[in-house]
Parts: C-alpha cells; sequence; structure tokens
C-alpha cells in the first residue's frame, strides 16, 4: 500500500527535495497539461529543456510557476533567445532513474 506517486500530496511552491536523492528541486505542473508534475532541477543550467512560465493552477485558481518542456525548434530558439532553462531532474537524478528501471508502468 505504499505505492509511489506522480505527485507529492499537500504540494506547496518553491524549494524542495527529491525524494529520492535529496537534490533540491522545483515541482511545477506541465503548462502543456497541468494534471502532470514535473520535477525540475533546482538551477538552470546550460542543457536544460524546461522553461518557467506563469500560469493559473487548476485547484487553487492561483497564478504559480509551470514547466513548458521544449524541443526540438522551440529549444533552438529558447537557447538562442539566452532565455533560462532548466534540467528536467530525471535526467540528472541517479535515484530515480533505478527507481523507473524496477518499477516500469
Ligand atoms: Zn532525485
Amino acid at each position: 500500500m505504499s505505492r509511489s506517486r506522480t505527485a507529492p500530496s499537500g504540494t506547496r511552491h518553491g524549494p524542495r527535495v527529491c525524494r529520492d536523492c535529496g537534490d533540491p528541486v522545483h515541482w511545477w505542473r506541465n503548462s502543456r497539461d497541468t494534471a502532470r508534475w514535473v520535477l525540475v532541477g533546482f538551477s538552470p543550467d546550460d542543457k536544460g529543456t524546461v522553461q518557467k512560465v506563469i500560469g493559473t493552477d487548476p485547484d487553487t485558481g492561483k497564478r504559480v510557476p509551470l514547466a513548458l518542456v521544449l524541443s526540438g525548434l522551440d529549444l533552438a530558439e529558447a537557447v538562442a533567445d539566452g532565455r533560462l532553462l532548466f534540467p528536467l531532474h530525471h535526467t540528472t537524478c541517479s535515484a530515480r532513474r533505478r527507481a523507473e528501471e524496477r518499477s516500469r508502468t
């Protein structure tokens, strides 16, 4: 009965840590599908693919940061514009990668 969840209960917006590896991360909703949550590295870096955008939380109606996950031309344009981009945490989280190999859904 202790299955891992895709989103933490009682999420608050602000710095928190990855429950698997302990690194500081952001939990942002996916701007294209706000039912989904994206675990984003805490600091922007030059390999980032996630742009922080401001949108509306469907549960609270408040303005919150959302994760706009970029790829292809959108990503190239963002890099060319010098936008701050954050890495997807699962690309750097070794603990999470191990867990996904064990329980693939
Ligand atoms: Zn992690």
